[in-house]
């Protein structure tokens, strides 16, 4: 077994901040895809990945030198509730690798078997859900989200049971900036645990925001985290947002305190555009719609700044002061970052009003426009074409014609083309495409799985030969719910 040059610092923090764990053996593990790219960048050998003796690896059958498999400690509020312990009960960091940028990044295994934390589950993924999170987590990728990479999908050769019956198992293979997350800060708070909570806090500066230390000695150095983790929820949630990606279970679990989307559970991109769009099976209140993710985020920060708070100062009114007044940022910052990604999306110049923006997402929502297709024509009218596609997407011309109009006086013909060609993507991982590549496998062909994934790994490119994957579902393809299969 090659090296694999695991430098491991979580396993290193104190015990009860995970539990050692190996993985489950399985029957017969085979395996589906590995991202030789991603494998390379992590300096293991993309061949020997692929090779039965790294399909093991991935399937939990062998440990390689190095690793020290341990499931994760982790709390969170869920739907609005909190539960005191979550943790990883179906998956196991592997440890950790320094990556050809010199970035840590973990090694986990998703799928692997009990731990701790299982609670009543079995520990393992079904295939379908292993293929979804491997689609849409490199299509993010490609399409420039910050967030948790897929390195390799393997079957188990075991059958596990689901609501719908029996399933193919499947292993997920993860690699993250780190898997810590809102919730592992609520664990320990909610035990009061202000020692681990500290740890925790150093830990975490360490390794993601370490230039917090640059910072002037008179300022905490936990408020400017606090700070530092707003800015890069903000960012990501606008990025979210210019994609019309709805991530479906913004628990605090699942909020990496690294910035990066994590958890792809019922997430989905929306065809037709509306502010209160859900897909998740599991959101009957809409809580988690598309519109609703700022202000989500900002609950979820705000958990995070209560677990913080004996940190920032003895004195709890004054340790909430600080708190208040660095959540207070959040909307501004958000807000620019919005209109920031909203203009580009439109092709607009800075100083071009905000309602031409408004008004265009509202004309969307009025009469279902699929998002996605709308910006493509608008790119290519950009680039010379007629605005009759475009045109012919609305029912009703009038309010479209009064808008289009607007758009066209305030942006610049000169530079609207290279705005639009950067913030519009072309190809966004369909509900519908993402199904079908998952029933497919399901029916023993991954060739749809294999397509769509290839396809999606230069989202902003013209590519004659997936113009198919480009278009919305006909009524009949349409995904009205999206579950987290788990
Ligand atoms: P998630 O869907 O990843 O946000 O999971 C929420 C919680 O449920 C986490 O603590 C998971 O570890 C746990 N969980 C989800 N699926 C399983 C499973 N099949 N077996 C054991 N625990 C699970
Ligand atoms: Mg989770």
């Amino acid at each position: 077994m090659p090296d694999i040059p695991f430098d491991n610092t979580y396993a290193r923090l104190p015990e009860r901040f995970f539990a050692k764990q190996d993985p489950a053996r399985v029957p017969m593990p085979e395996g589906i895809r590995i991202n030789a790219s991603l494998a390379a960048s992590l300096r293991i050998d993309p061949d020997w990945l692929a090779s039965s003796e790294g399909i093991a690896m991935l399937a939990g059958n062998t440990i390689p030198i190095g690793a020290e498999p341990l499931a994760q400690a982790y709390a969170g509020h869920q739907f609005g509730g909190f539960s005191p312990q979550l943790g990883d009960g179906r998956a196991l960091l592997l440890g950790e690798i320094i990556d050809t940028d010199g970035v840590r990044r973990d090694l986990q295994l998703k799928g692997s078997g009990r731990t701790l934390f299982s609670r009543g589950g079995d520990g393992k993924a079904a295939l379908g859900p292993v293929l979804r999170e491997y689609i849409l987590s490199e299509a993010m990728h490609a399409l420039g989200v910050p967030t948790t990479r897929a390195l390799a999908a393997v079957t188990t050769g075991e059958t596990i049971l689901r609501q719908d019956g029996p399933l193919p198992g499947a292993v997920f293979t993860r690699v993250a900036a780190s898997h810590l997350r809102v919730g592992t800060f609520q664990y320990f708070a909610a035990q009061q645990d202000r020692e681990a909570v500290r740890e925790l806090a150093d830990y975490t500066i360490a390794r993601h925001y370490p230039e917090v230390h640059n910072q002037n000695h008179a300022t905490c150095p936990y408020l400017t985290l606090l700070k530092s983790v707003i800015q890069s929820q903000a960012e990501l949630i606008a990025q979210w947002m210019s994609l019309g990606f709805i991530h479906g279970v913004m628990n605090t679990d699942n909020t990496a305190i690294s910035g990066e989307t994590i958890d792809y559970g019922p997430c989905a991109f929306m065809d037709a555009f509306h502010p209160q769009c859900v897909f998740s099976s599991i959101d009957q209140q809409a809580r988690y719609a598309w519109g609703n993710q700022p202000s989500i985020a900002l609950w979820n920060l705000t958990r995070f700044a209560e677990t913080l708070l004996p940190l920032f100062d003895d004195n709890t009114e004054r340790a909430t002061d600080m708190a208040k007044s660095a959540l207070s940022e959040f909307s501004d910052y958000f807000g620019q970052q919005y209109m920031t990604r909203f203009r580009a999306k439109f092709g607009l110049p800075v100083d071009a009003p905000e309602t031409i923006i408004q008004r265009g997402l509202s004309l969307l929502a009025d009469q279902q426009i699929d998002f996605t297709l709308f910006f493509r024509h608008l790119t290519r009218i950009a680039a010379g074409d007629s605005p009759e596609t475009l045109s012919s997407m609305f029912t009703d011309k009038g309010p479209f014609e009064t808008w289009f109009t607007q758009w066209r006086d305030a942006s610049d013909p000169a530079k609207r083309l290279p705005s639009l060609r950067a913030a519009n993507p072309i190809l966004i991982p369909r509900n519908h495409r993402v199904e079908q590549a998952i029933q497919a496998a399901y029916a023993g062909d991954y060739a749809p799985f294999h397509r769509l994934t290839d396809a999606l790994a230069t989202p902003y490119s013209e590519q004659e030969n997936e113009a198919d994957l480009e278009t919305p579902p006909t009524p009949d393809e349409i995904v009205t719910e999206t579950f987290c299969g788990t």
